[in-house]
């Protein structure tokens, strides 16, 4: 029988909680792993990691139209369908007329109707590129990341490759761990990250939204039934907030798999493009490996899960 790797997903409900920095730890303390950035829109473990690309692949989310504007004889049909006032009247004479069309490819929204509808066959309807995702080497081992473009739409589809890629480099590596840094909050990216997976963390820290958002993520990983672990960071900087997460993460049937203190480190360890246990031992890098050996027992307890459910 096939041995599947276990795949751990990094979480938080919203940005700044200092989710990447813990999971650069991770992976220096990792063995074994390969190391998936799933934060596809704001990508920045690479930061940490220094990565060298081997393997670079463009990819496309979906279609886009196109006026060609010679063909273009201002009939309005297509600003007419368009839902999304994505065709403008600001292109260059084209002999036939003063002014053509144009679609904003911020507006579009890839539909296909205003080329569907044109009558001079002037709209082109073809996939367009809005990203690229890499395989490179670490000096903490394999990573997958991509990179989508500003504003660009179908962050979950490359979510879904960078998983599917790391999965596959720890079959072939014979590799027992997947660690996956997932964007912040409850979006489509984070679906994509979370489905099928064996072990969620949810990092979060002592803020009245950091409360909240505990809820949230909550609801979504017992919505698809993951074994999910609490760690609250930063604890020390309101440890009132701090207890009443603790006691709603018990509510909710929660595990905490521990508190890492604020440390200025933290930053120092950045700006040295280090995660923090290669470069502090003593302080809060102590408290993120007691929390990776609490990650590290609950996940190696637990069964794998099915592959039949993974993106
Ligand atoms: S429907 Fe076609 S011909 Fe008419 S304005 Fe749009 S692009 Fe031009
Ligand atoms: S593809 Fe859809 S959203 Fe884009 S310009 Fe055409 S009708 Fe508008």
């Amino acid at each position: 029988m096939q041995n599947h790797a276990k795949e751990l997903v990094v979480i938080s409900g919203k940005g700044g909680t200092g989710k990447t920095s813990i999971v650069a730890s991770f992976a220096a303390l990792a063995e074994k792993a390969v190391l998936a950035d799933c934060d596809v829109d704001a990508a920045d473990l690479h930061l940490v990691l220094e990565p060298a690309v081997v393997k670079r692949e463009e990819f496309s989310g979906g279609s886009r139209a196109r006026i060609m504007p010679e063909r273009c004889t201002v009939c309005g049909k297509c600003q007419e369908v368009c839902r999304f006032g994505a065709i403008c009247l600001d292109e260059p004479d084209n002999g036939e007329a003063g002014k053509t069309c144009r679609v904003d490819p911020i507006a579009c929204e890839g539909c296909g109707v205003c080329a569907w509808f044109c009558a001079e066959n002037a709209i082109e309807f073809a996939p367009a590129v809005n990203g690229e995702w890499f395989i490179s080497n670490t000096r903490r081992g394999p990573l997958v990341h991509a990179r989508l473009g500003v504003a660009e739409e179908n962050s979950g589809k490359l979510v879904s490759i960078v998983r599917t890629q790391a999965r596959k480099i720890a079959e072939d590596r014979k590799l027992d761990l997947v660690l996956i840094d997932a964007a912040p909050g409850i979006g489509c990216p984070v679906i994509a990250s979370i489905t099928g997976a064996d072990l969620v963390l949810v990092v979060t820290e002592p803020t009245l939204s950091g409360l909240h958002d505990l809820h949230r993520v909550a609801d979504l990983t017992k919505h698809f039934g993951i074994e999910t672990l609490v760690c609250i960071n930063k604890w020390d900087l309101n440890e009132e907030i701090a207890s009443r997460i603790e006691k709603q993460a018990r509510r909710r049937g929660l595990r905490s798999a521990g508190k890492v203190r604020y440390d200025r480190a933290v930053t120092e360890a950045q700006i040295q493009k280090k995660s923090l246990v290669e470069y502090q031992k003593n302080g809060a890098a102590t408290e993120i490996k007691q929390l990776w050996a609490e990650v590290l027992k609950v996940i190696t307890a637990l069964n794998p899960s099915g592959t039949e459910n993974r993106p």
